[in-house]
């Protein structure tokens, strides 16, 4: 047994509900769905954060979202009337697996799922201050 649950799964070793696998990645059902039809999308090749996923694997990952999120939308017993993304990018974020994937989070009104904003959310920012946060990232970018 490998230490990530996920390298398990995507080996066989583990047990799985798979919606999909191919080469690259690989999709199965969240063990505590959110709501039901909660999927997760996993690369194989195993890589704790964002920054760590191959190109192939990360354009491979994310073509499965797109596919997913459609089918969920027409899934018997799926109630999906939106969906929420997400990806928990280390602890800090929430992160609990350390195997990067991506949730796609069937959403319906009166689901009584949401996200908890800091006390102060809602006040428009400084332009200047945008502003140099924006040329500070680009000069990241660049580099
Ligand atoms: P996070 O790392 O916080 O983005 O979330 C990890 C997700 O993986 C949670 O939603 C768990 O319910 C799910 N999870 C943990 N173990 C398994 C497993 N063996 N099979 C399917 N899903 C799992
Ligand atoms: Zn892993």
């Amino acid at each position: 047994m490998t230490e990530c649950i996920f390298c398990e799964i995507v080996a066989g070793r583990a047990p799985a509900s798979f919606v999909y696998t191919a080469d690259l990645t690989v999709a199965f059902m969240d063990i505590r769905p959110i709501t039901p039809g909660h999927t997760l999308v996993v690369p194989r090749r195993h890589a704790v954060t964002m920054r760590e996923v191959d190109a192939a694997s990360w354009t491979a990952v994310w073509d499965v979202v797109k596919r997913l999120q459609a089918a969920l939308y027409e899934t018997p017993g799926v109630r999906c009337e939106g969906i929420n993304l997400f990806v928990a990018d280390t602890p800090v974020a929430g992160q609990e697996v350390p195997h990067f994937h991506v949730h796609l989070l069937p959403r319906f009104r009166g689901d009584e799922f949401g996200l908890r904003f800091p006390p102060g959310y809602g006040t428009i920012a400084e332009r200047a201050a945008l502003d140099q946060q924006a040329q500070n990232i680009q000069a990241v970018l660049r580099s």
